[in-house]
């Protein structure tokens, strides 16, 4: 039986991407070849890349305002230092809403001063600090969209004089946004996209070149602009994997169609943390993740028969991350409605029968 999949990542995507892909994998495009045994050279390859590419700039609504992107390797962690090692010269300024946060600035440090503009770390990230001052004299700002550990989600980003670099990891194409606020936005595919081994890095080219330290050629953003993503082998099944999953969002409508569905499954799931009395919710009201519901049982006692309940219901993946404990209901683009509808059936029972 296939599982409802609340897993936070890697996670789940679309069952008709699954089902090409595993198509794919024995057969491509009636090539008589693997997809993971071609020439990543190939023009059958070149084409998957390109199209990837496009799918992303016009789902972003970036085409021709001179982004480019690239599909790299070594996750959105290499992106934490690539960041700080292409743009960082004396300043960055980072805004610290969870452990990825955390670990960008850490990297960053390695490079030169990365300050903390503003930071929830106060009461373990459970909320999005507002209000604070961006200083004027930053090389970049670096913010993260989702804290997928944490549930909590920035709605309203930071105006700054100096380009806006985000991790967009957990939300990427998930909801409307004006995405050219960003100079650089990275995504580990994982999330929302794809199979864990490739990252997606749309990047104004503009903004690169401008520092004086000598780059290693695989961590250098101008040389894999310059090389299409092939400096090297490209990781050739989870962009294909990924492209598909762009090409069935662009199916159904696009980011706008897609962030209503996840509005739906937010409210869903939102509305019975609030309403019903054995659960209590983590993160700040106004600053709700739409894509990863943080909450506990109100009353540690339950425990064991909530966990019996989802499982039996063939919910998987449902714990939260131990720096916060409690449940995790991740739920990205691929995740129906009803499969919310089962988890918040079960609440609503153990709430009859505790
Ligand atoms: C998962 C995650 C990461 C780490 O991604 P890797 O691809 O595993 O390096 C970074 N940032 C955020 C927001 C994430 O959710």
């Amino acid at each position: 039986m296939k599982k409802h999949n609340f897993s936070a990542g890697p996670c789940i995507l679309p069952q008709e991407v699954f089902n090409e892909a595993s198509q794919a994998i024995l057969d491509f495009n009636n090539s008589g070849l693997s997809i993971v045994e071609i020439s990543h050279r190939s023009k059958d390859f070149v084409d998957v890349m390109e199209e990837a590419r496009s799918l992303a700039l016009e789902l972003l609504g970036l085409e021709g305002k001179g982004y480019k992107v690239l599909f790299l390797q070594g996750g959105a962690s290499t992106q934490f230092l690539m960041t700080a090692y292409n743009l960082l010269q004396s300043k960055a300024g980072y805004i610290n809403t969870g452990s990825w946060s955390d670990k960008a600035i850490k990297e960053a440090k390695l490079f030169g001063e990365a300050l903390e503009v503003a930071s929830s770390k106060d009461a373990n990230y459970n909320y999005i600090p507002k209000g604070y001052e961006v200083p004027n004299d930053l090389d970049y700002l670096h913010c993260t969209s989702n804290n997928t550990i944490f549930g909590t989600q920035i709605k309203e980003f930071p105006k700054a004089n100096c380009p806006l670099v985000c991790d967009m990891s957990s939300d990427i194409f998930s909801r409307v946004l004006d995405f050219s606020q960003f100079s650089i936005i990275y995504a580990g595919a994982q999330k929302n996209m794809g199979p864990a081994g490739t990252t997606l890095v749309v990047l104004k080219e503009d903004i690169l070149g401008k520092i004086e330290r000598q780059i290693p050629s695989m961590l250098d953003y101008q040389v894999h602009i310059s090389k299409s993503s092939m400096f090297n082998t490209p990781p050739v099944f989870a962009v294909y994997t990924s492209m598909l999953t762009l090409r069935w969002l662009k199916k159904l409508g696009g980011i706008a169609a897609i962030a209503e569905e996840n509005e739906k499954k937010a409210k869903l799931i939102y509305s019975e943390i609030d309403l019903n009395p054995l659960f209590k919710g983590f993160a700040a009201k106004e600053d709700r993740s739409t894509m990863n519901a943080t909450f506990s049982l109100a009353d540690g006692h339950l425990k064991e028969t909530f966990d019996t309940m989802w499982k039996e219901a063939g919910i998987n993946g449902l714990n939260g991350h131990r720096s916060v404990g409690g449940y995790r209901a991740s739920m990205y683009n691929a995740m129906p409605l009803e499969s919310v509808a089962v988890l918040v059936d079960i609440m609503g029972d153990l709430e009859r029968k505790a």
